[in-house]
This record gives C-alpha cells, structure tokens and sequence, in this order.
C-alpha cells in the first residue's frame, strides 16, 4: 500500500456522491426516499468491491408513533474478490448517518448528513485500492440518528434518535474486543470548515487527528467543543465499550449560521476542499495508527 494513500481521497468525488443523495430528496426513516438512497448506498459500496450487509429492524422511536422500518448498511471487503467477507479481520469503524431530520419543511439535508454519508462512499473507493488496509475496516450507515422530536439525552434506552447506532451498538458488543476505534463522520462539508470535536474524546484519538492536521497543513480547521455532543460515537462508547469518537462541525449548528435543519440546508454551502481536508486528514490518521504494510 501506497504509504500516501491518503492523497487519493477526492473531495471533488465525495461532493458529486452527496449531491446524488442530496437528488432523492428528504430521506426521513422509513420514507421510501430512504430505501432508495440505501439501494444506491449499497450498489456503489458493491462496485467498490465491498460486501454490503443490510441490518434491519423495527422500532418505535416516540411513543404513539406507531412502528418504523430502520435499516443500517455495514460494509467489509473480503479477502478474495466476490466471496463472503471475514468478520474477523476489521479493527476499525467507520460511521455515517444517512438519515434526514423529518421537518414540515421540504429538507435535504446536504451537511446533514449528506455530506458524511458521501465522504464515506468515497473513502470505500480509496480504501478498496489497498485491499489488505481495507479489510481492517468496517463501514458504517446508520439509519436513525436523528430524533423525531429530539435525540433523547439517555443514549442506552433512548428511545427518540440514535436508534441505528444503539442497534448496531448492541450488535457489535460481542465483537467489540477486535475493534481498535471508532470513528464517525457528521456535517464536514460546510465552506466554512471548523471541526469541533466532543471534549471528551478519548485524547489518544483526538490527538492522532490533531497530528494528521498538523502534517497536512490543516490544524487551524480542527478544535474541540465546549462539551460532549450527543452523536452516533455515543451509543458505540457506552454500549459496546469501544473508544469511539466524532468528527463533527457542530458550528454548523450555531446562531450566526442559519442553516442547520433548515431548507437552506443545501449543496450550495458546501465545498469539494471541506471533504477532501476531512477525508485526507481522517485517512493519515488511519494509516499511523494501523501502519503501513
Ligand atoms: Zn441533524
């Protein structure tokens, strides 16, 4: 593997995958918008030569809502082109919710969670170029981040938001001990990129991505939040006791940005250079950390 794998990553392509996600409209749970998108999510992951497993389950996230379809996409490359992929071989988790906040507006969601969901079918491409590297991954789509009404503050029960990586969570626990991290991605594509990771990220990892920054040029762009942030690396942490942490631009959500969870929401706020700082900054962490072989 190239030791530069890193420079592979396109923010060019990434954006071109989030706008064709951004093209299926809101894609609330449960809409048939979703489904479609998790098709597409799943043909693009099998063109790159990952085995796309779909994890589906029923739920009620607000009482009296009656019962949602949720389904989580979870990717691994298989030693051999075509046959079933071990899953014993990743050490690392890759997370992106692909969900978008059901609002009585007509909302797209671009940043959220286009923008990471997009990313990270474009990592699947750079990833599978170094078949060996890509097998020590597990790629995540979570269903279900977003709340209803709001993500509820008890990550173990819920029940509103959250729902597919506490799932997936609860899925993984007995895997748990092959896994290294976690990482997940949400709203990295603003123009105005300004990474604010949780202040309780476990130090070892917000420290790799500080470092990757640092080499790259791009510390400026990545701080920490005033506190913790409730995503899905939170379900991950506390339920399958996996050190796991988000990379997040939760400026996007402030009072002097008005686009967060609006109709304004849209492509048009992001930018090719935001994604591919995110992914290459993401991808030199990842190849420190489990070396180049
Ligand atoms: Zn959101």
């Amino acid at each position: 593997m190239s030791p530069e794998l890193w420079k592979e990553f396109s923010g060019e392509k990434a954006l071109q995958e989030t706008q064709r996600l951004v093209d299926f409209g809101p894609r609330p749970s449960g809409s048939s918008a979703i489904e479609k998108t998790r098709q597409y999510i799943s043909e693009t992951l099998a063109k790159n030569g990952w085995e796309a497993e779909r994890q589906e389950f029923r739920e009620t996230p607000v009482s009296g809502r009656g019962k949602t379809v949720f389904a989580n996409i979870i990717a691994r490359f298989p030693a051999v082109k075509g046959q079933p992929a071990s899953r014993a071989t990743q050490r690392v988790i890759i997370g992106s919710h692909f969900d978008t906040k059901l609002m009585p507006i007509r909302f797209v969601g671009a940043n959220d969670a286009g923008s990471s969901t997009g990313a990270l079918l474009e990592l699947s491409r750079v990833l599978a170029q170094s078949p060996e590297f890509a097998q020590q991954f597990e790629l995540v789509f979570f269903d279900g981040e977003e709340g209803v009404e709001q993500i509820s503050r008890n990550v173990e029960s819920g029940p509103d938001g959250l729902v597919g990586s506490r799932y997936y969570a609860k899925q993984v626990r007995s895997r748990a001990r092959q896994f290294r991290f976690a990482i997940v991605w949400d709203m990295i594509g603003d123009k105005e990129l300004t990474i604010t990771l949780p202040s309780d990220t476990p130090p070892n990892l917000s420290g790799g991505i500080f470092k990757a920054a640092e080499e790259l040029g791009f510390r400026n762009k990545f701080g920490f939040a005033p506190g913790s942030i409730l995503d899905d690396h939170e379900p991950i942490a506390r339920i399958a006791r996996i050190p796991a942490m988000d990379i997040i631009d939760f400026n996007y959500t402030s009072t002097e940005n008005q686009f967060w969870h609006t109709a304004a929401d849209s492509v048009d706020k992001l930018s090719a250079e935001s994604l591919e700082i995110v992914g290459r900054v993401t991808l030199k962490m990842l190849i420190s950390e489990l070396g180049v072989k």
